[in-house]
């Protein structure tokens, strides 16, 4: 069964209503089973209001379990923008095709320059990002990726949901890993911020880590944008995703992300609230709800709070990003006003590698041969 489908049988308003009903005692009894298996009702109760009183037992599981599993290890990344032309309308993003920017979409020799300044500040793994339009589908991706695949360890893809034959070839082209970002599991909040183009098919989006998991691509990226409605029920419905897709693809690796609204182009609603402390909750309740997942934070957030949250639950952290194409090697005089949104956090990778030594974390920028490549459950 496909994820939509159990999707359906869920009530969005319902599941918000009984995390908000948590008892006091709910919650003891979940922290207590910290280590085991963790159902669905557990990581409602971690999510609760009620746990907040707890956040601090609930850091405290979560960065041992993390430690245990991970060890004092930060993988870092840089997302590659290849191209911000977009045919769809969402009501949060600067790509969003009703903003009038300038679109541009990388050639090849573009992208040479690009991969190597990336190469130059030290990265090996990279995150290929294009918004979604027609001319920067599958074909485009996959030179994209054979082009890039000497130079880097390891390349993954933030694009367009596509179809399994699809995510075949790209892991075939040297694509490890996939992120598909679900945005909102709330229907209501989903069309009200979808306007128009492919996006708005919310089945397929739910979809898109199946057909994934089907082409055997090594790891699958989930999450919620946060901002876009409740954080609690949306973080719940990330863990029920999670749970769908190990249970019908075990091989496969999964990571969360948790994006959170920042400023950019066209902005022209109030995000719902989720601030600091709540995103070190969903953080550290999915940890407990899933030891082995890695968990990313971006350079969305400050540097103060990346620096006191990352030990908590996270794993992998993106540093010094770019949000636009051409942005590692722009000239000064183009403008930096074609960005998906504003990074918050704008140290350079070495003075985040640096700081991370500085207290204690090995910063690892390889753990990944292209050898492993090979894709499995396909062929
Ligand atoms: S969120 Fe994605 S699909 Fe929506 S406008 Fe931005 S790039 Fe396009």
């Amino acid at each position: 069964m496909k994820f939509s489908e159990h999707w359906k049988r869920q009530d969005f308003e319902a599941t918000r209503q009984r995390i908000l009903n948590v008892s006091d005692a709910e919650v003891r009894r979940a922290l207590a089973m910290a280590g085991q298996r963790l159902g669905m009702r557990e990581l409602e109760a971690l999510l609760s209001p009620a746990a907040d009183r707890h956040l601090e037992a609930l850091a405290t599981q979560s960065q041992r379990l993390t430690r245990q599993r991970f060890g004092r290890t930060i993988q870092l990344y840089a997302p590659l923008y290849l191209s911000n032309a977009c045919s769809n309308v969402c009501t949060y993003c600067g790509f969003s095709a009703k903003n009038h920017l300038r679109r541009k979409t990388l050639q090849p020799l573009e992208l040479d320059q690009e991969a190597e300044e990336l190469r130059r500040l030290g990265f090996n793994h990279v995150l290929l990002v294009t918004g979604e339009a027609k001319h920067v589908g599958t074909p485009y991706i996959e030179d994209a990726l054979r082009r890039l695949r000497p130079r880097f360890a390891n390349l993954s893809l933030e694009v367009q949901p596509l179809d399994t034959a699809d995510y075949t070839r790209l892991a075939q082209a040297g694509a490890s890993a996939v992120f598909v970002y679900q945005e909102t599991y709330d229907a209501s909040a989903y069309s009200r911020h979808h306007l128009s183009g492919a996006k708005t098919d919310v089945d397929w989006r739910l979809d898109t880590p199946d057909r994934l998991g089907e082409a055997g691509v090594h790891k699958v990226g989930l999450g919620a944008l946060y901002g876009l409605s409740d954080w609690r029920a949306d973080t719940w419905f990330v863990g029920l995703h999670l749970r769908h897709l190990e249970s019908s693809y075990w091989k496969t690796r999964y990571s969360v992300s948790f994006p959170r609204l920042r400023p950019h182009a066209g902005e022209d609603f109030t995000p719902t609230r989720f601030d600091e402390r709540e995103l070190v909750q969903a953080a550290c309740a999915l940890r407990l709800f899933c030891p082995e997942a890695e968990l990313a934070l971006s350079t969305r957030e400050s540097v103060e709070f990346r620096r006191q949250a990352f030990g908590l639950a996270f794993t992998h952290m993106s540093a010094g990003s770019r949000t636009n194409p051409g942005g590692y090697t722009q000239s000064a005089e183009e403008p930096g006003s074609l960005e998906q949104f504003a990074p918050h956090d704008n140290r350079s990778p070495e003075e985040v590698a640096m700081d991370l030594r500085s207290l204690g974390y090995e910063p690892v920028w390889k753990d990944w041969d292209p050898s492993f490549d090979a894709p499995r459950g396909v062929g």
